[in-house]
């Protein structure tokens, strides 16, 4: 059987180390590089475990510092020049696109211009740069593997149909840790309480994400762009025992689900393997055990994020940019401390509204879209808190 290269961006991640388990337990790939911006320690274990043609470390000091003590004997490279090799490299098959935030976004642009297939974990990618990637994408023939349970599953019941016989996709979303907690008692959510997701284990900023729902306000915004659906086209459910991961319905109106434990692993094995379902160890779904799957309504005015991606759905151009920066810093603010649980979604509203979108952005303009977001939103929080 043919071997196959696979690099991460940002294997010492989340869904990087998880990408790597799932590796461990696959036949025939090789890794190209891994990357990371500063955790050398677990790099320098990964490279022993995986041995890379490369690595790529962006942080300049833990560049300096795994440069001078790796025993590691392959390409040591730097920051975006790394990056930027590491995505050009054409001996790639598959590239694992597991940065966190809009760092990622530029790397996966890169490699789709050079027609590497794309394993994409990275939401900013599509919510940031949707229309420029997919096209992207098309020109140069190349394929998003969606790393996300709820893409993955939108893709397993996509396989064998045809999208104009599909009438709708319908997303599941857990509700987070407050689908019960009452909109008066909001005022009190602690930063623990917020990061504390009942069914995934998950970095930070998505737990916070998943429980402001904006994570799955941010998976509208990607479905959109990853299944070339209308807006219209694109339904929420909660579904908190996280067991269907979405689903898909037709224009019949039979309707296909993909159910699963959940367990990250399984659309990363899917993302390594499309179309195919390799064999792997993982646990297996009993539903006697899980007895009863029950679903709800999103409740708008408790989860206003959710709204807001529809809204800068319809806004267009660079609003979907805008919505996604605003939440970056709102998140961070939220997780140092400097704001509250519900200030997350008030402020992305007013700064939705605020920010001017321009339409049919460049790739340039995204990138000053996303900074300028960032800078109006952090001013915005320390004017409100009274530091100049
Ligand atoms: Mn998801």
């Amino acid at each position: 059987m043919e071997r196959r290269n696979i690099s991460i961006l940002g294997s010492t991640g989340s869904i990087g180390t998880q990408t790597l388990d799932v590796i461990s337990l696959t036949q025939n790939i090789e890794i190209n590089y891994l990357t990371t911006n500063s955790n050398i320690d677990l790099l320098e274990i990964q490279c022993v475990n995986f041995n890379p043609k490369g690595v790529v470390v962006t942080d300049y000091e833990s560049f300096k510092q795994f440069k001078s003590k790796t025993s590691f004997k392959g390409e040591i490279h730097f920051g975006d020049d790394g990056l930027n090799l590491v995505t050009s490299d054409i001996s790639t098959n598959l590239l694992i696109s597991s940065l966190v935030g809009f760092a990622g976004v530029i790397p996966t642009l890169n490699a789709i211009n050079n027609k590497i297939d794309v394993a994409l974990a990275n939401k900013e990618t599509l919510v940031a740069a949707g229309e420029i990637i997919t096209k992207a994408a098309k020109d140069n023939n190349v394929n998003i593997f969606p790393i996300d349970s709820e893409h993955s599953a939108i893709q397993q019941c996509l396989t064998g149909e045809k999208m104009e016989e599909v009438e709708k996709i319908i997303l599941t979303a857990s509700g987070g840790p407050f689908l019960d907690t009452s909109y008066d008692s909001f005022d009190s959510i602690t930063i623990k309480d917020a990061l504390n997701h009942p069914n995934w284990t998950m970095g930070s900023k998505i737990t916070i994400d998943s429980a402001t729902l904006m994570n799955k306000g941010l998976e509208v915004i990607e479905a959109y762009w990853l299944f070339g659906l209308k807006i219209e086209e694109i339904d929420v459910i909660i579904h908190p025992q996280s067991i269907i991961h979405s689903m898909v319905q037709f224009s019949d109106s039979s309707v296909k689900a993909q159910l699963g434990l959940p367990d990250m692993k399984v659309p990363i094995a899917y993302a390594i393997n499309f179309p195919h379902h390799k064999p792997y160890p993982f646990k297996r779904m009993n539903l006697a055990d899980i007895g009863s799957l029950t679903f709800f309504e999103p409740d708008y005015n408790k989860f206003p994020n959710l709204k807001l991606a529809f809204k800068a759905l319809e806004k267009g151009g660079t609003s979907c940019c805008v919505l996604n920066a605003v939440n970056e810093i709102t998140v961070q603010q939220f997780l140092d401390g400097n704001i509250s649980f519900k200030s997350i979604s008030d402020i992305n509203s007013l700064m939705l509204d605020k920010i001017e979108s321009i339409s049919n952005p460049s790739i340039q303009d995204i990138i000053e879209a996303d900074k300028n977001a960032r800078i109006i939103t952090n001013e915005y929080i320390k004017s409100a808190n009274g530091i100049s």
